[in-house]
């Protein structure tokens, strides 16, 4: 006998049987709780890093390279950094999860007073905007300071233009002053950047084809200086700048793995021919083995291995650190979301 509810057929018990058997998720779209939990690992650890932290730390918020979303078997974002100093953040890069990266450090919005872009590359720039919307409600200082290549200046007076609408909105819901402008400092080649309280902060400017400039920083603090290779090809400039610095961020591919990806990648959809691809990635960017070499010849304590191609996660830290380390003497940090450092 059927249950004259329920037009299926199915009894009302069959029904729930086949309920409690059913998965909540299909295993393609939704990630499992294992894997959800190293995750939320990473944000407690570096919470407690941050709220023990003695001096400045560097929190890299982002470890992949290139444009790439977090598919199934990555856990990386896109490029992003923040550095902590004294109470007052200073974000290099904002590659797609910069937001919510950041605020799953702990850190108070209110701390994000200066943003730094290296190149108009969109996995460095493409949560620029969203990152000063979701930032301005969330109790960032209006006062904010952005420093990046040209046009950053024009990127920034459209984009807030584009989204007047939205912000007076939010600004007349929530009684909060609107966010009509941004100081904006645009850095076109090698010099000082700018200086406050806690750091004074250098640029010099990369090979990173076509992207003209595409830059390298330093970040000079009270007790220690952190280097940034940005997007580039192994490069003496970059040795130069990081002389002597505590760390260097520098982009880092591992070319064995990069081929399989790519064809694993175009199978499903990415829109690049495979040579164009792999000439562009020789022509831009740095064999792991060869940033070693850049670190020795730089002098640093720490090497930390970022802006991974490719970001998957099924190369180990290992075989990642390897061809590094025999060429570099130093410490050597593969770098994972939500590391502190
Ligand atoms: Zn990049
Ligand atoms: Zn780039």
């Amino acid at each position: 006998m059927t249950d004259q509810s329920n037009p299926s057929g199915l009894s009302r018990r069959n029904l729930l049987a086949g309920l409690a058997a059913a998965p909540i998720v299909t295993a393609s779209a939704e990630p499992s709780l294992a894997q959800i939990a190293p995750a939320k690992t990473a944000a407690q650890k570096a919470q407690a890093a941050l709220k023990n932290a003695g001096g400045t730390k560097l929190v890299l918020l982002g470890t992949s390279a290139g444009p790439v979303p977090t598919f199934p078997g990555r856990t990386r974002h896109m490029t992003s950094h923040v550095m902590v100093s004294n109470g007052t953040a200073y974000v290099l890069d904002c590659g797609l999860g910069v937001t919510n990266e950041y605020a799953r450090t702990g850190l108070s919005f209110h701390a994000l007073k200066n943003i730094f872009i290296t190149h108009h590359h969109p996995d460095h720039n493409c949560e620029y905007a969203p990152l000063l919307l979701i930032g301005w409600v969330s109790g960032m200082p209006l006062t904010v300071r952005a420093f990046g290549p040209p046009p950053l200046k024009e990127m920034t007076e459209d984009l807030l233009k584009a989204y007047k609408q939205t912000i007076e909105f939010w600004a007349e819901d929530f009684h909060i002053k609107p966010l009509t402008a941004i100081e904006v400092k645009e850095i076109a080649g090698a010099g000082p950047v700018m200086q406050d309280d806690n750091v004074k902060v250098s640029s010099i400017v990369v090979n990173h084809p076509p992207v003209k400039p595409a830059l390298g920083y330093r970040f000079d603090f009270k007790d220690r200086s952190i280097a940034f290779s940005g997007d580039t090809t192994p490069l003496e400039a970059v040795a130069h700048m990081a002389k002597g610095a505590d760390v260097l961020v520098h982009e880092a591919m591992y070319v064995p793995a990069i081929e399989k990806y790519l064809h694993a990648r175009i199978a499903k959809g990415f829109p690049v021919k495979f040579d164009a691809f792999m000439a562009h990635m020789k022509a831009d960017h740095s064999a792991v083995e060869d940033v070693g070499r850049i670190a020795q010849e730089a002098g640093v304590k720490t090497l930390v291995l970022s802006h991974l191609t490719p970001g998957i996660d099924t190369i180990s830290d290992d075989t990642w650190r390897a061809p590094a380390a025999k060429y570099f003497k130093g410490e050597i940090i593969v770098g994972h979301d939500l590391m502190v450092i």
